[in-house]
C-alpha cells in the first residue's frame, strides 16, 4: 500500500487498538503485518523481516504452513468445537501424542494459554495435596526473574517486580528464590567453586516456610523471557531431589522450552528429570491457534477419582481443548516428527552458538547464553563492572537490526534498569543461511552502536 494508506491504518490503530506490554510511545508506530512466509513476515508496505523471535517464542514451524491450515480447515468442517466435559477424537489423539513426547504417563487437561495452564496446575496441585491427606500444603516456590503468566496466580508466581506494579495484591502463597544466574551469581559465588547454592536454597526455603505448607515448585527448565538464564546441568535434578525429600510437587513450565525448542522434546529432558506436572502452550500449535495443556502424572490423578466430597477437579474452560486447535496441534507434532525438527533444532542451536562466539569480544557483550535454539546476549556498558547497558543502547541495537530486516527481542521487564538481554528464538524451520544472516546482522548492529 502507499505511505498515505499505511498512515490511515496507523491512525485507526492508534484510535482503537490497545497494544500488549509496550509503553504508550513505543506502541504508536507498530509493524502492521499482513503476511508470513516461513521465517519471514511482511508488512503493509511489502517490507520483509526475518522473525528471529518466532513472534513471541511460539511460531516454531514458521508462517503460512499450508498443512497446518489444512488440518484446521478439515476439522472445522468435521466438528469445530465440543466442550471437554465430554470428548472428541482430536483431544484423545493429541493427549496420546503428548504422552509419547513426554516419555511418561500423564493425564492432560486442556486450556487456551500458558497462563491458564499454570493456573490450572496450581489448583490441581493444591487439591491433590488436600485430597492426599495434606490440606495444609498450599504455597508455591518460584524464582525471581521468571515469568509464568499474566493472571493473578501466574503473575504471583512470576518474579519480575515491574510486571506486578499496580496489580498487587496478587494471589497469596507464592514465595520466590534467587535464580541460577551464574553471570551475576546472587550468592556471590563463581561457577568453578560454587556448590550450586541456587538449588540448595529451595531446601532452606522449604524449611523456613514450614515443609507441611509447601505444595509445589514451578520452574522453566531455563528461564527464557526473564533473560535466558540457563542453570548448571545438575541444578534441576537437585531441585527434583529436594522436592521428593519434602513431598513437594515439581511443575515444569514448558510454555517456551517445550516442543523441540531446547533441542529435546521438552526442556526438562535435557536434565534427566521427571516433573510431576508439565505445563505447555505456544509451540503446541506453533501459535496457529490458541491451545495449552497441563499434563499431570497419571498416579496423581487417582486422588481425583473419589465419588464423594467433590473430589473431582471442579474446573471448566469453555474453549480449552477446542477440537480445531487440538487437530492443528496434532498435525504440528506429526510434522515435527516427519521433519525430524527436534534433532534439527539441536543442530541449529549448535550452529547458532558457534557463529555467535564471534560476538564475545565486543565491548558491549557481557555474557552469551544458549539453550537449544534460544540465545541471550547480555549487554553491559563496562565488562569489568558488568554495569547493565542502558535501555537507550538496547533500543538502538534492536532498531539497527530492524532497519536491516531482522526482528530480534529483549528480555521482559524484570527490575528497572535490567532489561539488557537481547533474545533470539527463531523458528525451528529456519535455514542455515537465515540463521547466519541473523548473527551477521546482530554483529553489524553492535558495531554500528558502539
Ligand atoms: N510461562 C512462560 C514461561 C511464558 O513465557 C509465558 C508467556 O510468555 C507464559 C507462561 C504465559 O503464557 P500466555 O501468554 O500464553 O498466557
Amino acid at each position: 500500500v502507499s505511505k498515505e494508506e499505511r498512515q490511515a491504518w496507523i491512525e485507526k490503530d492508534r484510535q482503537y487498538v490497545w497494544h500488549h506490554m509496550l509503553p504508550y510511545a513505543a506502541s504508536q508506530n507498530p509493524l502492521i503485518i499482513t503476511k508470513g512466509d516461513g521465517a519471514w513476515v511482511i508488512d503493509l508496505e511489502g517490507n520483509r523481516y526475518l522473525d528471529a523471535m518466532s513472534g513471541l517464542w511460539c511460531v516454531n514451524l514458521g508462517y503460512s504452513n499450508r498443512e497446518l491450515a489444512q488440518a484446521a480447515y478439515e476439522q472445522l468442517l468435521q466438528i469445530p468445537y465440543y466442550p471437554m466435559t465430554q470428548s472428541h477424537l482430536p483431544a484423545i489423539q493429541l493427549s496420546e501424542k503428548l504422552n509419547e513426547w513426554l516419555e511418561g504417563d500423564y493425564r492432560i487437561f486442556f486450556s487456551n494459554s500458558g497462563s491458564e495452564a499454570n493456573e490450572t496446575a496450581f489448583k490441581i496441585v493444591r487439591q491433590y495435596h488436600a485430597q492426599n491427606g495434606e490440606p495444609t500444603r498450599w504455597k508455591f516456590i518460584s524464582r525471581y526473574r521468571a515469568y509464568h503468566g499474566n493472571s493473578l496466580g501466574a503473575l504471583a508466581a512470576t518474579g519480575q517486580a515491574v510486571r506486578k506494579q499496580h496489580y498487587e495484591p496478587l494471589a497469596p502463597g507464592f514465595v520466590h528464590v534467587p535464580p541460577p544466574y551464574c553471570y551475576r551469581c546472587p550468592f556471590g559465588k563463581s561457577r568453578d567453586t560454587c556448590e550450586i547454592e541456587c538449588a540448595s536454597i529451595f531446601e532452606q526455603v522449604i524449611q523456613w516456610e514450614g515443609p507441611d505448607t509447601v505444595a509445589g515448585v514451578i520452574m522453566e527448565p531455563a528461564i527464557t523471557g526473564g533473560g535466558v538464564i540457563v542453570p548448571p546441568p545438575e541444578y534441576m535434578q537437585q531441585v527434583r531431589e529436594i522436592c521428593d525429600r519434602y513431598g513437594v510437587l515439581l511443575i515444569a513450565d514448558e510454555v517456551i522450552c517445550g516442543f523441540g525448542r531446547s533441542g529435546k522434546s521438552f526442556g526438562h529432558q535435557n536434565f534427566a528429570v521427571k516433573p510431576d506436572v508439565v505445563t505447555m502452550a505456544k509451540g503446541i500449535t506453533s501459535a496457529y491457534l490458541p491451545l495449552s495443556a497441563t499434563a499431570v502424572r497419571a498416579d496423581l490423578f487417582n486422588a481425583f477419582k473419589d465419588e464423594h466430597a467433590y473430589a473431582h477437579f471442579r474446573h471448566v474452560n469453555t474453549f480449552g481443548g477446542n477440537a480445531t486447535a487440538c487437530a492443528l496441534s496434532l498435525r504440528t507434532l506429526e510434522l515435527m516428527e516427519e521433519m525430524e525438527l527436534v534433532a534439527r533444532c539441536e543442530e541449529l542451536g549448535q550452529r547458532m552458538q558457534e557463529r555467535m562466539m564471534s560476538l564475545v569480544d565486543h565491548p558491549l557483550v557481557g555474557d552469551l547464553r544458549f539453550f537449544g535454539l534460544i540465545a541471550g546476549v547480555e549487554l553491559v556498558s563496562d565488562k569489568e563492572t558488568k554495569t547493565p547497558a542502558s535501555p537507550e543502547i538496547v533500543g538502538r541495537i534492536l532498531a539497527a537490526c530492524k532497519s536491516r530486516g531482522v526482528l530480534i527481542g529483549k528480555n521482559s521487564d524484570t527490575v528497572p534498569g535490567q532489561n539488557n538481554v537481547l533474545t533470539l528464538a527463531p523458528p525451528l524451520i529456519i535455514t542455515d543461511e537465515e540463521l547466519d544472516l541473523i548473527v551477521r546482522v546482530l554483529q553489524e548492529a553492535l558495531q554500528e552502536v558502539h
